[in-house]
């Protein structure tokens, strides 16, 4: 039994294919995990990471509480069970499972117990005695079960264990290794490319995309709320319907609009509550995604309605399947149509090809995506508000509020679009709101707050209480004020970026040999960042020569820091100070150092113009330049 904690792993194979990108997850205790995604994602690559079969080229890799990245695989606690079984050929199936056992020299009546104890919850025991060759493939994946099992290990790591078997016993495997796990209660991760495996085993699941997470949740969640369109459309049979469009706000309502289709449809504008109103305008192109099971050919299901073009029937027995088009000319179109739609009908529907028919859509199960950047513009956790107000007199007029503009913000009088981050709401405060819903975001507890005529989202804390109102504040550094579309304000850049490298020094060190204190050479690290030279501990200089390899000393390298993680001192980065922004609780000096503006934060008194940066190697994200790879 053990969790597990994957912080910022990378994979990059000595072709240079880098195969994982910074892969962040907590694994749980007794969890279910499945890594899914088509073949060549990355997901075994992550298996192995964590079985120890392949190095961890950056990031950290913990089992409990043991950083294990250098830890051999036999030492790690873990059992693996792969897609060919790997069982001995000219063993029984007791010599199989026992030879990991023997190996490890356990006493014989311990393994034997182990064995005959693994067989019995596999249903295998009657097949002890026999070859590997005289079993089915149904049978031989349970003896490789087995023999990952006897081993008691803290975490089964599984990769595709399914996938040489018929459909149909692969089925009933599924539900065997669930029932598995619940009676094992270990720690289980599976690879699977097969998003049904996926959808019924896992606790929770993680979707692959070109090395890349896409998202990590629960089935439903996965369903109900995919984070972009590749997530959307790879969960769930028949793939989503996609259409482009667009959205445009006319007061309480929207028009969503289908490209190339007749399909216009007023919709209430409640159901873009989490929608930046950006989308709302007509101007950006939307992905509109639909599934199957959210039409229906029955015209007076959902509230809205269009027609379509049938062009042919798919019968599955408890139900079928219609394919259709949304535009009606495209008569006789084999192969993909951007407008084509299947709905879900009841078993037995039928339709001639060609047909006109109606259909009505259940919007409130709709799923839209920027065009662009196929991300979903109603994440659960919205990013932004964007709401209208004005600044006249160093006050600024937004949500029903005035409040005094401090010195940092320094704009023309007149009428502003104010971005308004979710991170910028904290409670606490004097800006009246009203709790008008509170929702359970994987944990997170996200409040829709009622301020002026506005709803904003804040996240609270596990133990904060909400009343019926509560007061609120906004972190005015955080929010960005834009006319006309163009940028007025920006907020305060909080992410700083130095150019950086490692160096090694020849020092001598003194250490006692033999009684005696004498001078012996060594080596000292140092990390350069913008002209100054700052101490590197020995484990760190360790972490970034064995993520960026012996030559690191010669690549370009970025830190990237906080504006308080960063002290004045005596020695340090030599900055000019440009100027102050006092956002009055706090102010940051602007400061330039060399070609780059770093902020850092200082006290109300600060006046200083030259200044001496201090950095912590130690705390610094450190980015290998050339690959893109976080090392530290
Ligand atoms: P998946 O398990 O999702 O199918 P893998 O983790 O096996 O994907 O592979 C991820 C990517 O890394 C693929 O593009 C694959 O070709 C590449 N890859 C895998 N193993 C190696 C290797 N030993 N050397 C170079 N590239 C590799």
């Amino acid at each position: 039994m053990a969790s597990l904690n994957l912080s910022h792993i990378y994979k990059v194979y000595p072709n240079g294919k880098k195969a994982v990108n910074d892969f962040s997850m907590e694994i749980a205790d007794k969890e279910f995990i499945v890594f899914v995604g088509p073949s060549g994602c990355g997901k075994s690559t992550t298996l192995r990471m964590i079985a120890g079969l392949e190095d961890i080229t950056a990031g950290e890799l913990r089992i409990g509480d043991v950083v294990v990245n250098d830890v051999e695989p036999k030492d790690r606690d873990i059992a693996m069970v792969f897609q060919n079984y790997a069982l001995y050929p000219h063993m029984t199936v007791y010599e199989n499972m026992a030879f990991g056992l023997r190996l490890r020299k356990l006493p014989k009546d311990e393994i034997d117990r182990k064995v005959r104890e693994a067989a019995e919850i596999l249903g295998i025991t009657e097949y002890l005695e026999k070859k590997p060759k005289e079993m089915s493939g149904g049978q031989r994946q349970r003896v490789a079960l087995g023999r990952a099992i006897v081993r008691s290990p803290k975490v089964m790591l599984l990769d595709e264990p399914l996938s040489n078997l018929d459909a149909k016993l692969r089925t009933a495997m599924r539900s065997e290794i669930s029932k598995l796990h619940h009676k094992l209660q270990t720690t289980f991760i599976y690879v699977t490319h097969d998003q049904v495996e996926a959808m019924t085993m896992g606790t929770r699941i993680v979707v692959m995309k070109d090395g890349y997470v896409q998202q990590i949740d629960t089935p439903r969640n996965l369903y109900r709320f995919p984070g972009n369109k590749f997530v959307a459309g790879f969960i769930g049979t028949p793939q989503m319907n996609f259409f482009e469009g667009t959205l445009t706000q006319h007061g309480e309502q929207v028009t969503v609009e289908f490209d190339n289709t007749d399909v216009k449809l007023q919709t209430p504008v409640s159901l873009f509550s989490k929608t930046n109103r950006t989308y709302l305008d007509g101007s950006k192109k939307v992905i509109v995604g639909l599934r199957a099971e959210n039409l229906s050919v029955n015209p007076e299901a959902y509230p809205y309605r269009a027609k379509c073009r049938v062009s042919h029937v798919e019968e599955l027995g408890t139900d079928c399947q219609v394919y259709a088009d949304f535009n009606l000319e495209n008569e006789d179109i084999v192969g993909e149509s951007p407008t084509r739609v299947i709905i879900k009908a009841p078993a037995g529907s039928f339709y001639q090809v060609d047909e006109i028919i109606e259909v009505s859509l259940d919007l409130e199960h709709l799923h839209i995506f920027d065009a662009q950047t196929e991300e979903s513009i109603a994440p659960r956790i919205p990013a932004e508000v964007v709401v209208d107000g004005s600044v006249a007199g160093g006050k600024i007029k937004f949500l029903g509020n005035t409040i005094k503009l401090p010195q940092a913000i320094d704009v023309e009088d007149g009428e502003y679009e104010i971005t308004v981050p979710t991170s910028a709401i904290g409670f606490g405060g004097d800006i009246e709101a009203r709790v008008v819903e509170e929702e359970d975001v994987n944990g997170q507890r996200l409040v829709h707050l009622q301020v002026g005529d506005r709803v904003l989202f804040a996240i609270a804390g596990a133990d904060d209480e909400l009343g019926k109102t509560v007061k609120i504040s906004i972190d005015l550094k955080r929010i960005a004020l834009s006319r006309g579309g163009e940028q007025a304000q920006q907020p305060l850049n909080l992410v700083n970026t130095l150019s950086a490298r490692i160096s090694k020094h020849k020092v001598t060190v003194e250490k006692e040999i033999k009684g005696k204190i004498k001078k012996v050479p060594d080596l000292a690290f140092t990390l350069d960042i913008a002209g100054a030279s700052f101490d590197c501990s020995r484990r760190l200089a360790l972490r970034l020569v064995n993520g960026g390899g012996q030559d690191i000393f010669e690549k370009d390298l970025e830190v990237r820091f906080d504006p308080y993680q960063v002290t004045l001192g005596e020695q340090g980065i030599a900055a000019t100070v440009e100027k102050i922004s006092d956002y009055g609780k706090e102010s940051f000096a602007v400061c330039r150092v060399g070609d780059k503006t770093v902020n850092v934060a200082v006290d109300k008194d600060f006046e200083a113009t030259e200044i001496k940066l201090e950095l912590d190697p130690e705390v610094l994200a450190i980015i290998e330049v050339g690959r893109g790879i976080r090392l530290a």
